[in-house]
């Protein structure tokens, strides 16, 4: 178990899709948790740790005290409600800044646990903000893809 350096925009990493889990991603699953603690943060995607596959980690409830470790390996959108909402939100790549953005408020996913085993599921409320805004890093998009140019220079400019 290990906290890795998390990598920062414009790391050219960060805006590369990533290619599907094939093989045993345990040991960095478990790093990856530790980092996503350690950082501290409620979401880690693998290419923010340099590592370009489909995978992400998450934990919606451990800053209020509860404890919910969750690995989604190669996930696949299902569906997305037509329903939207925008709210704020933070990066561990891109610290010091939060932006507002625009998701669907429940997604249906499906992905594969560390076993191998099959889950489907349908997340509402932080959970499915969290779970898009991982799903995304998968695919190479930042929350920065979601603004419109000006507030995205103004965003820009607060990183550099
Ligand atoms: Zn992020």
């Amino acid at each position: 178990m290990a906290v890795l350096p998390i990598l920062r925009w414009p790391d050219a990493r960060l805006t590369t899709p990533c290619a599907p889990v094939t093989g045993d991603v345990r040991k960095l699953a478990a790093d990856m948790l530790d980092t996503m603690y350690a950082a501290p943060g409620r979401g880690l995607a693998a290419p923010q740790v340099g590592v370009l596959l489909r995978l992400f980690v998450m934990d919606c409830t451990w800053k209020e005290g509860r404890f919910a470790p969750q690995v989604l390996v190669n996930p696949e959108v299902l569906w997305q409600s037509p329903d939207r909402a925008t709210g704020p939100e933070g990066c561990l790549s891109l610290p010091g800044i939060t932006t507002q953005i625009e998701r669907a408020t429940e997604l249906r996913l499906r992905w594969h646990d560390l076993d191998g085993g099959l889950h489907d599921a349908t997340l509402t409320g932080f959970a499915a903000i969290c779970a898009q805004h991982e799903y995304d890093h998968l695919d190479g998009i930042l929350t920065l893809d979601h603004l419109d140019p000006a507030t995205r220079a103004d965003a820009e400019r607060a990183l550099l």
